[in-house]
């Protein structure tokens, strides 16, 4: 394994949509701890004959805490765990609030971060990529999970940093 990829973002923006289509069928399921539920959140993925672990944040989940604990929690696990961060955000929505709590979070962070602009899955949505340059997270890259856009491209950055 040559480095540890996580993905991050607030729910719904693909996180699990982006991690299967990256680690295709090798799935791995471990164990919970009291109070944290962990579902297929570890995966592997190969790129330019390397291998990569990937984390799903989005599957460690607190239980009876309010969602801004669970979502620092899954950021400070990428944080600590990765050696690059996938932060995902959605074309479809544009950036919203949460977007710039976590976007904030990861600047404070050594590690390095990719912005991945999910749901661009076509021409017009890849233009709605542009508004996410107010992250401060660098070059916004457009992918499609349900296309398969992008992924290629996406991998090339993580690795650069890795
Ligand atoms: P998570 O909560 O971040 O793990 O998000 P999910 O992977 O569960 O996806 C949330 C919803 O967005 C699901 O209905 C997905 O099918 C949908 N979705 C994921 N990726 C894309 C995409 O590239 N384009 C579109 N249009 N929908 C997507
Ligand atoms: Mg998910």
């Amino acid at each position: 394994i040559r480095g540890t990829i996580a993905l991050v973002g607030r729910p719904n923006v693909g996180k699990s949509t982006i991690f299967n289509a990256l680690i295709g069928e090798r799935k791995s399921i471990v164990e919970d701890s009291p109070g944290v539920t962990r579902d297929r959140i570890y995966g592997e993925v190969e790129w330019l004959t390397q291998q990569y672990r990937v984390i799903d944040t989005g599957g460690i989940q607190l239980e009876n805490q309010p969602f801004s604990e669970e979502i620092n929690m899954q950021v400070d696990i990428a944080i600590e765990e990765a050696d690059v961060i996938v932060m995902l955000v959605s074309a479809r929505e544009g950036v919203v609030s949460d977007d710039i709590a976590i976007a904030r979070r990861l600047q404070k962070s050594k590690k390095p971060v990719i912005l991945a602009v999910n749901k661009a899955d076509n021409e017009s949505l890849r233009m709605n990529t542009y508004e996410f340059y107010e992250l401060g997270l660098g070059d916004p890259i457009p992918i499609s999970g349900t296309h398969r856009l992008g992924l290629g491209d996406l991998l090339d950055e993580v690795v650069k940093d890795m």
